[in-house]
């Protein structure tokens, strides 16, 4: 029987002929079939996979060379791009929306070879922290299925976590691919702001938005990273700084240990799990067992990122989201004889979900005329102060380290009522949005409840080498390499 361990792996038993690329395809696709009721899929492309797959087969026959993700196979969070397939950012109003073009990053997988299986569920607009605000229903944890899987990416998580794909893409604008890696006990990166493209990525928050990357191992992820980072012609907030060979880099042995800060506040937050608190305190003694210099910091400024990040962010998305108008594409009210601002209005009405249109209003509230200084232009000075006090801790430390969420995941519908507490539980995620740094979240530990919990880890911009490098050495250390 089919069996994925990493995509090393995977290249070197269908070079010895032990496996191929058309028997990877039915494995998973038998595999989403079983799990369907997790609902992490919203449509797979099993035909088209085959076919792919079978191309990919012929090709290693014929001698043709691989791509770096020959046969892998991907899913794609329901706000990438990918061309003559749904695309509906898991929201009403793009109902029937078909895409026109490939993603940037969807283009370069493809490129290489992967291998795409489907279009994975989220929270609409990429809005949520547990995959509930989705038109498509909620996706099911699959260690505990009353649980939610996180959010937003949480189809994409579920998918990695369950074995429904080799690895998927996702979104992070606050957290979205780190927390609910977290949730599922699986691998989530977000990289540095500009080194992978946002073209045909859907908008939420487009200062904050950045692909990110779920798998099972630091090196499969690595591999990910080099192949959709770096500079692209649709896309001027992409870095040009050329692309460093990921995998090439973290094969090698980390040069040295490793400076870290963690923020102390982070540690003493009341909303803190004490699982957490106390696992992530003896893995910190760990690390210092093993060579590495762990310092806490004081960090001031942690009660007003929340409120900066949903300041900023709705912002954003209130006019990202103007364009869904009814009038160029997706949903249109079907009510007869209406002008075109009443077509707007109800369009968009019966379109939008409860959190988006929650965050449409406030981000119209923030920058509105007598309350733009007050809050969007506040909320940009916080950034600028947090920007700064970020570069001068990377100027005596390596990485910074936290919990990546303060509680295992929930009940499924235990926070529905209460929006709030649910934007409160982004406290450790925001922050490298906010300043623009990469941060991955690692599998390390699993809560007295029988959930897994991880460890997020940050570094300095554009520094993935030492991001993925340390990561390894910290799958190590907690016994998961
Ligand atoms: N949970 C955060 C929010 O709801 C993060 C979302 C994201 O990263 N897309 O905004």
């Amino acid at each position: 029987m089919f069996r994925f361990s990493t995509i090393k792996d995977y290249h070197n038993a269908l070079q010895n002929g032990q496996t191929t690329c058309v028997e990877a395809v039915r494995f998973y696709a038998d595999a989403i079939a079983q799990k369907q009721h997790l609902n992490c899929y919203i449509d797979v492309y099993v035909a088209e996979a085959l076919a792919t797959a079978a191309a990919l087969d012929q090709g290693r026959k014929d001698g043709l060379p691989m791509g770096r993700l020959h046969g892998v196979v991907i899913g794609l969070k329901d706000v990438l791009s990918h061309k003559a397939h749904r695309l509906s950012a898991a929201s009403a109003i793009l109902e029937n929306f078909t895409a026109i073009y490939d993603a940037t990053v969807v283009k370069r997988l493809i490129d290489e070879g992967a291998i795409i299986i489907g279009r994975q569920n989220c929270d609409e607009f990429a809005m949520g922290s547990s995959n509930e605000n989705s038109a498509f229903g909620p996706v099911k944890n699959a260690i505990d299925e009353t649980r939610v899987p996180g959010g937003s990416s949480g189809g994409s998580a579920v998918a990695v976590q369950a074995g429904l794909c080799m690895a998927s893409l996702g979104s992070d604008t606050g957290g979205s691919v780190r927390q609910p890696a977290d949730f599922c006990g699986i691998i989530g990166l977000k990289p540095t702001y500009g080194r992978v493209s946002r073209y045909g990525l859907i908008a939420y928050a487009s200062s904050f938005d950045q692909v990110g990357i779920f798998g099972n191992t630091v090196e499969d992820v690595a591999r990910m990273l080099s192949v959709i980072s770096g500079a692209d012609s649709f896309d001027s907030t992409v870095s040009q700084s050329p692309v460093p060979d990921y995998s090439r880099e973290i094969a090698e042995k980390s040069a040295r240990p490793y400076s870290i800060a963690y923020f102390r506040e982070t540690l003493e937050h009341p909303g803190l799990d004490p699982a957490i608190k106390a696992e992530t305190e003896a893995f910190i003694k760990k690390l210092t067992a093993s060579g590495h210099s762990v310092k806490a910091i004081d960090f001031k400024l942690l009660e007003y990122i929340v409120p900066t990040y949903y300041i900023l962010t709705t912002a954003e998305a209130s006019s990202n989201l103007s364009r869904f108008d009814g009038v160029r594409y997706g949903h249109r009210s079907a009510q007869k004889d209406l002008d075109l601002t009443d077509l707007y209005k109800l369009s968009r009405s019966e379109g939008f979900g409860r959190e988006v249109k929650r965050r449409i209003m406030l981000g119209t509230f923030v920058l509105s005329a007598g309350y733009f200084d007050a809050y969007f232009t506040k909320a940009q000075q916080v950034r600028k102060i947090l920007s700064d006090q970020t570069k001068s801790i990377f100027a005596s430390f390596d990485m910074i380290i936290s919990p990546t969420v303060p509680a295992p995941a929930f009940a499924i519908g235990q926070k529905n009522d209460d929006p709030v507490e649910m934007f409160l539980a982004d406290i450790y995620t925001v922050f490298a949005n906010l300043v623009g740094i990469p941060g991955i979240s690692l599998p390390l530990f699993k809560h007295p409840n029988g959930m897994p919990f991880g460890l997020q880890v940050m570094a300095s911009h554009f520094d993935e080498v030492s991001l993925l490098r340390f990561s390894r050495d910290l799958m190590e250390v907690g016994g998961k390499a």
